[in-house]
C-alpha cells in the first residue's frame, strides 16, 4: 500500500464531496439562526481589570463603528452564529446567490449587516457578537463576490480584550493569552 492516496482514492473523496454537497442542497433549508432560552453572555468582568476592559472595548467599538448593531448579537432571543458561519463558508462565492440564499433562510436580513460590509472601506477586520465571540469581517469585492477584510486575522494572532472571558473567532479558541500590554 502506498502512503499517499492513489488516484482512484482521490477521485472517490471528490465525488464524496460533491455527492455531500448535492444532497445537503437537495435537503430542506435550516433556519441559519436559532432561538436562545438564557443570556449566555452575562458574564460579569473582574471589577479590578474593569478600567482596561472598558478601554478596550471602545477600541474594539470604534474599530466597528459602522456595526453598533453588533452588540445585541442576540436580540429578538435568537443567535445568528449559523448565519456567520454560512456566510465565513461561502466566501468567494458569488454575492447575490450567498445573499440570496441567506436571506431565503433567515427571518430578518438585517444580522447579514453586522458581518457583511458593502465594500472594503466599510468592513471591519472583526466583528464582535455577544460579549466575547468574534467573527471576521467580510465585504463584497469588486467582482460582487464575498471576500474578508483581514485575512491575516486568525484565532492564533488575534488578542483578546480581557482576562475573564474565553474568546473566539470564527467559534475557534484564541490561542494568545491576554496581556495588560497595549499593542
Ligand atoms: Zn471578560
Amino acid at each position: 500500500m502506498p502512503d499517499y492516496p492513489s488516484l482512484t482514492e482521490i477521485d472517490w473523496l471528490d465525488q464524496g464531496a460533491q455527492h455531500m454537497q448535492t444532497a445537503t442542497m437537495r435537503q430542506h433549508k435550516k433556519p441559519l439562526y436559532r432561538s436562545v432560552n438564557t443570556r449566555t453572555h452575562g458574564v460579569r468582568h473582574g471589577s479590578g481589570s474593569k478600567s482596561k476592559w472598558e478601554r478596550n472595548t471602545k477600541a474594539a467599538a470604534k474599530n466597528q463603528s459602522k456595526n453598533q448593531s453588533m452588540h445585541s448579537g442576540q436580540r429578538h432571543g435568537f443567535d445568528y452564529t449559523p448565519l456567520f458561519k454560512f456566510l465565513l463558508s461561502r466566501v468567494g462565492k458569488n454575492w447575490d446567490e450567498v445573499r440570496s440564499e441567506a436571506v431565503s433562510r433567515l427571518d430578518h436580513e438585517e444580522p447579514i449587516s453586522w458581518l457583511v460590509a458593502s465594500d472594503l472601506s466599510d468592513g471591519s477586520s472583526f466583528v464582535r457578537i455577544g460579549e466575547s465571540s468574534y467573527f471576521s469581517g467580510l465585504y463584497v469585492d469588486d467582482d460582487n463576490k464575498l471576500a474578508v477584510v483581514d485575512v491575516e486575522l486568525t484565532p492564533d494572532n488575534m488578542r483578546p480584550f480581557c482576562a475573564c472571558c474565553t474568546h473566539t473567532l470564527n467559534g475557534v479558541r484564541l490561542t494568545t493569552p491576554y496581556s495588560d500590554e497595549s499593542a
